[in-house]
Order: C-alpha cells, then sequence, then structure tokens
C-alpha cells in the first residue's frame, strides 16, 4: 500500500518539489487549485516568503496567486513565476522593480495590468521574461520602462497595450501571438535597444504611430501573417536607427492588410531597408523614400506600372486622393531607382508621377496636352507606343492619298499621266467596292509616298505629287506628325537605355 505524500510535490525550480505542508490535501496553499482557498492565508505567507528572501531567488514557480493577492519584493535579484497562474489581475506594490522576473508560461486569467495606480507606470529595472505566457485578458503595459525585455511566442487573448513604453536594450516579440488590437503608440525603441518582431502575429490592428525607432529594429514575416485586412500603422514614426522590413519566407505573398508607412521620418535614411517583401499594400505619402533601401521588393502593378497603395485607395479618414502627395511618392521612387541605376523601374513611377500631374492639372490645355503625351508615348517611357503610332499614321495616310489622288513627278510634260493614282471607292455593294479597290502596286506607291511624306525632313525628292488641296493639307499634317513621333521615339530609347 502506498502511503500518500506528506508534502506538497509541485515541481519548483531545479526541479525539486515544493516540499511545503499540505493544505487541501494535495498541495500546499500556494499550489491549490481550489478556488476558494484562504486568500489572507496565501497573502501572510508570501509576505512571510518575500520577507525571508534578500538578494537571493524568490522562487514562486507553480504558485495559483488568488485574485487581489499583492507582491511586495524588493530584495530578490531575480523572482520565478514560471508556469504561475494569476487568477486574478496581477499587482506589485512597488512602481519600480529591480528583480529580473521571469513569467515564463505564466497565465494571467484577467490579464495583466503593469500600471502602477499612484505612479503611473512601472519600471522594470531588471530583465523581464514573459516567453510562452498567455495573457487570457487584457495586457497593460502602458508608459513602462523595460531593461530587457522577451514576449518570445506570448499570447495576448484580449488587446495588449504597450502605449507610451520605452524599451532600452532587447525587446524580442518574435513569435508572439496579438490576437486582439496591439497598440505600440509612441513608443520609444531607444538606441541601444534591439527590437525583434519575427514571425509576430497580429491578429487585429497594430499601432506603431509615432514610434522612435532608435535602435536597432526588424520586422521579419510579420505582415503577412494573421488573417486580417486591419492595418499596421506606422505613420509619423521617427526611424534613427537600422530598421528592415522583410517577408523572407513568402516574399511574393500579397499582403491582405495596409501598412500605413506615411509621414515616417529618417534621421539616417541608408540604414533603412525593405528586402523580399510586396509593397503594393504600403502607404508612402508624405514619406521620404529617396536614400532607403529597396532590395528585391515587389510592387502593385496595374497598366504596366507600379503603384502604392495612396492611389488605389482614399486616405481612409478624408475618403480623398492626394494627388501632390502621391506624385511626390513617385518623383522620390524615381530617384531613388536612378540612384540604382534601375532605369526601367525608374521610368514605371515617372508615369505614376506624370500621371497623377495630370489628374491634378486645373488648366483645360495643360491636361489636353499631357494626355496626348500619354497616349502617344506614355510621358515619354514608352518606344513601342511611338513606333505603333508612326505605323498607324503611315498606313492611314496611305489610303487618305488614295483616295486625294497622286501625280507622279516627270519633267516630260508629254508623257501621258498613266501613272496617275487616284480612287473612289464606291462603297454601295460589296461587289462595287471589291470592283473599285486598289491595285496592290498603287497601293505600294501611295505607302511610298506616305513614308516619303512622314520622313520629309530627311527625304527631300519625292516622287510623287498631290493633285488638289485635300491632298495637300493630308501632307501638311503627315509631316508634322513624322518628326514628332520619330523624336518621342528617340526620347523614350534614350530614356531606356541610357541616362
Ligand atoms: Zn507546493
Amino acid at each position: 500500500m502506498v502511503t500518500p505524500e506528506k508534502t506538497c510535490q509541485v515541481p519548483m525550480r531545479a526541479n525539486k518539489g515544493c516540499g511545503r505542508q499540505l493544505h487541501d490535501g494535495r498541495h500546499c496553499i500556494f499550489h491549490s487549485e481550489r478556488a476558494d482557498k484562504d486568500k489572507i492565508l496565501f497573502q501572510q505567507e508570501l509576505n512571510k516568503l518575500a520577507g525571508q528572501c534578500r538578494g537571493h531567488l524568490l522562487d514562486l514557480n507553480g504558485f495559483i496567486f488568488p485574485d487581489g493577492v499583492t507582491i511586495d519584493a524588493i530584495g530578490p535579484a531575480k523572482i520565478h513565476f514560471y508556469n504561475s497562474i494569476f487568477q486574478g489581475k496581477f499587482v506589485f506594490t512597488h512602481p519600480k522593480i529591480d528583480s529580473d522576473l521571469i513569467f515564463g508560461n505564466a497565465v494571467f486569467k484577467q490579464g495583466a495590468e503593469f500600471e502602477h495606480r499612484i505612479f503611473k507606470h512601472y519600471i522594470f529595472g531588471g530583465k523581464v521574461h514573459f516567453a510562452g505566457a498567455e495573457f487570457l485578458g487584457e495586457a497593460w503595459f502602458r508608459g513602462a520602462v523595460f531593461k530587457a525585455d522577451t514576449f518570445l511566442n506570448a499570447k495576448f487573448k484580449k488587446q495588449a497595450v504597450f502605449s507610451a513604453a520605452t524599451f532600452e536594450k532587447e525587446v524580442n516579440f518574435s513569435e508572439a501571438k496579438f490576437e486582439k488590437p496591439a497598440g505600440f503608440f509612441e513608443v520609444k525603441f531607444t538606441s541601444e535597444s534591439r527590437c525583434r518582431f519575427e514571425r509576430t502575429t497580429f491578429g487585429a490592428s497594430a499601432d506603431f504611430r509615432s514610434c522612435r525607432f532608435e535602435g536597432e529594429t526588424f520586422f521579419c514575416d510579420s505582415f503577412s501573417q494573421g488573417k486580417t485586412n486591419e492595418k499596421i500603422d506606422l505613420s509619423g514614426s521617427q526611424i534613427s536607427g537600422s530598421f528592415k522590413i522583410s517577408e523572407e519566407k513568402n516574399p511574393k505573398t500579397i499582403i491582405r492588410r495596409e501598412i500605413d508607412f506615411r509621414n515616417v521620418k529618417f534621421l539616417d535614411p541608408r540604414t533603412v531597408k525593405f528586402e523580399k517583401i510586396n509593397l503594393g499594400k504600403f502607404r508612402f505619402s508624405g514619406t521620404d523614400v529617396r536614400l532607403i533601401e529597396f532590395v528585391d521588393v515587389e510592387w502593385d502593378r496595374k497598366k504596366r506600372r507600379n503603384r502604392i497603395r495612396d492611389e488605389v485607395a482614399p486616405d481612409p479618414l478624408t475618403q480623398k486622393f492626394e494627388y501632390d502627395l502621391i506624385a511626390q511618392v513617385y518623383r522620390r521612387l524615381r530617384a531613388n531607382y536612378e540612384e540604382s541605376r534601375n532605369y526601367p523601374e525608374a521610368g514605371d513611377f515617372y508615369i505614376g508621377e506624370m500621371e497623377m500631374r495630370r489628374r491634378i492639372e486645373k488648366s483645360f490645355f495643360n491636361k489636353k496636352a499631357l494626355t496626348l503625351y500619354r497616349w502617344l508615348s506614355n510621358y515619354g517611357e514608352s518606344w513601342i507606343c511611338p513606333i505603333v503610332w508612326s505605323i498607324v499614321t503611315i498606313f492611314a495616310f496611305t489610303f487618305g492619298y488614295l483616295f486625294a489622288g497622286l501625280s507622279p513627278i516627270t519633267l516630260n510634260l508629254d508623257e501621258s499621266p498613266r501613272n496617275f493614282i487616284r480612287y473612289a471607292p464606291d462603297l454601295s455593294s460589296w461587289e462595287s467596292l471589291i470592283s473599285t479597290a486598289p491595285k496592290i502596286s498603287d497601293l505600294g506607291r501611295s505607302f511610298l509616298h506616305s513614308c516619303s511624306v512622314f520622313l520629309r525632313f530627311a527625304i527631300r525628292t519625292p516622287r510623287y505629287v498631290v493633285v488638289n488641296e485635300g491632298g495637300y493639307i493630308l501632307s501638311v499634317i503627315e509631316s508634322v506628325l513624322g518628326p514628332v513621333l520619330i523624336a518621342l521615339l528617340f526620347l523614350a530609347l534614350r530614356r531606356r537605355f541610357k541616362r
């Protein structure tokens, strides 16, 4: 027969059993799972335990804290809360805790409120370790000061608020899961901080507005996580340290949610890097992107050019498109890509810039001129457009001359005008149209004439002349169109291959 254990066997630090006197027949007062356990007794025993511990480790592993218990511990160098369960809101009595706090795999059933009622915020002077911790209620860390912390793999079931907090050293939110909004408004990551958000899941919105990223910051595979359309907002932030956003695992994934990167200020833009990510959902208005580094990134492409989110969807607040700001972003992106000698993409952004200019153009004449410029050569960026238009022009005028009439130039006045060309198509029926269709040879001659007018600036000795006013007007128009289209062709070729 096995005799029941006389002491509590819950493993504590170094896997040693708790060894305390039993309270409910199985566990001690600290480890008892009973909901109605004596709270006052728990508090007295806890105070005694904390009071005995000076300068050492306070081992509270696996404790089940009833609601309302406070922890008054300023002495120990380390406090362990591994696997502890907090049934109520968690409260420290002192606003500044210098001990290292280890909350690995702890469960906060009502959430945690690391906000002091009197002193407003906590200062964590030691390391804070929340790896694997679970916050079933709201987690409030507003204004807290962290020296070094990890929230690796922590789970926030309700909203988590870190607003106005300061992170001074290591900050690790990798693989953390925020199921509800994550608030990092006005958080400061100091120059010594090393902040990582790798494979972090933002299940709802994430608010990083007006943050100051002064240290090393890395967002990796975090923006495409979470099946939500709620945005990640970094607008108004200030970045002065090294900063990288990357989707290494799925660089081609089109991110579902909007990423607001508007009005972000860089103190040293050359340390900012976007790598292996589709930037189609990024807003960039008001952010100077000229010197930041884009490596292997994709954009939202439509009508053979790259677009930023600001152009695709209006400002969520004003429901308006700020075309002048969008044009500015495209101009800066063009400068950025030209700097890295990526001329085709720089050209893409130039088209975007001109397109925005056309949309905001107030003058009717300028607007039409820009529209024509776009039609003829996609703002001087397309060399295919002028070629197509040249072919269309030469063929259209070929038929024009056929019907207006052409006569070969001859110095022999006695020669009969057998090569005189003029057709009048009879459109009354198919048969009559076919019988009045031009001969191939005449078509060829008219085509040659059209070419010579198109290139009149180069070919000065025509073989044919027009015979009436109509033909003359056609010649004038074609001889103007020719040089314009050829100039546009050369401009586009020059832009593409040599800048
Ligand atoms: Zn125990």
